[in-house]
């Protein structure tokens, strides 16, 4: 059975987290758990000032180093920041086949877009990229399906016009991957 570790970063609304370890439990034959095994000040160490971002890159690549995972376990770090990759632009969240993914949800927010806060379109983002995330961490490749939560995003209304979860083709796909990994395939 798979381990699914979330690691919030700097997020005081537990009910996000809350909602994102029940939809994960419902979806995934799984042991969730939430851990607190990254302090803030870890992380502004990838902080670049004259952007305002996280180097998402070289977090991942130290993060690694730092959380050992093993072939059934998995890691989800949730930051509520902002973040990067160089040569490519601002991210929603960045992955590790074998490891896991990071999260950025400062630009999940409706907040940041100048609308209300409203907890239900700000949980569902979270959970879409987490999905996208930790499918690719799964050996999902990205997927052709413009609908599907695999298929490549990079602005939040691509995000919002996806599914929240994986298509049905990707479904099978992690299933064949990971035998029993699934709940029930739709
Ligand atoms: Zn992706
Ligand atoms: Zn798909």
């Amino acid at each position: 059975m798979f381990t699914f570790e979330i690691i919030p970063v700097n997020i005081k609304d537990k009910q996000i987290i809350d909602n994102l370890v029940g939809f994960l439990s419902m979806r995934f034959n799984a042991n969730i758990s939430v851990s607190t095994k990254i302090a803030l000040g870890e992380i502004l160490k990838y902080y670049n000032e004259s952007r305002g971002q996280l180097n998402a890159l070289e977090l991942l690549n130290n993060l690694q180093f730092k959380l050992i995972s093993n072939p059934s376990s998995r890691f989800v770090i949730m930051i509520n920041s902002d973040a990067y990759v160089e040569d490519i632009g601002d991210v929603f969240g960045i992955s590790k086949p074998g490891w896991g993914g990071i999260v950025f949800i400062k630009r999940l927010n409706p907040i940041y877009y100048g609308y209300p806060f409203n907890v239900k379109i700000y949980t569902i983002r979270i959970i879409k990229q987490v999905v996208h995330e930790l499918g690719h961490s799964l050996g999902l490749p990205y997927c052709n399906n413009r609908r599907c939560i695999m298929s490549y995003i990079n602005n939040i209304f691509d995000l919002d016009n996806r599914l929240v979860f994986l298509c049905r083709k990707c479904q099978l796909n992690l299933e064949r991957l990971h035998p029993g990994i699934l709940k029930f395939i739709v």
